[in-house]
């Protein structure tokens, strides 16, 4: 299937110079969303897995219901305030000033493998600090799962370690 054709582009969203992907085109579309889906899970199969953890908000997207597919349980990250229990925290570095992500304390037992997914790969920055959250806990990043790579940005190479599923590049 053609995912390309199905991913939106809006130019200077949210900010001049920005090409915006905009993946509600595909989520609409009934066999691109079934297709992602199960690709993603196809491609993932061969990784051992105890949970899949995706980023607010469009990580959550593909994340929960690739987890039910793959059997394992969901594990959100979150902007700062959003989780009601004791949470760790990560601070990471934007183009301009910091952001912050969140995940709670007791969501992940020492030395669980762990899948982290998000719509989109692009410096790498908010998947990175996914995954040093996660392995502040002890825990291990068994691989990562994106809808949409830009190659050009290098993201891959501010991941720690661990096999990369990717479903378009551009
Ligand atoms: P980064 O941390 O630089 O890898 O950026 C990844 C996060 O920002 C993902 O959660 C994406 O949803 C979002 N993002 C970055 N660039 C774009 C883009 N060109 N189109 C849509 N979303 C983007």
């Amino acid at each position: 299937m053609d995912l390309q054709s199905l991913i939106r582009e809006i130019p200077d969203f949210p900010k001049p110079g920005i090409l915006f992907k905009d993946i509600t085109t595909l989520l609409r579309n009934p066999e691109g969303l079934r297709y992602t889906i199960d690709t993603l899970a196809d491609k993932c199969a061969g990784f051992a897995v105890d949970y899949v953890v995706g980023m607010e908000s469009r990580g959550f997207i593909f994340g929960a219901p690739l987890a039910y597919r793959m059997g394992v349980g969901f594990i959100p990250v979150r902007k700062p305030g959003k989780l009601p229990a004791a949470v760790h925290t990560i601070e990471y570095a934007l183009e301009y000033g910091t952001d912050r992500l969140e995940m709670h304390q007791d969501a992940l037992h020492d030395g669980a493998k762990v899948l982290i997914v998000d719509d989109l790969i692009a410096t790498g920055g908010t998947a990175g600090a996914t995954a040093q959250l996660i392995q502040k806990t002890g825990c291990e990043i068994a691989a990562y799962a994106f809808i949409i790579e830009l190659v050009d940005l290098k993201g891959r190479e501010n991941l720690p370690k661990a096999p990369i599923v990717t479903l378009v590049q551009y």
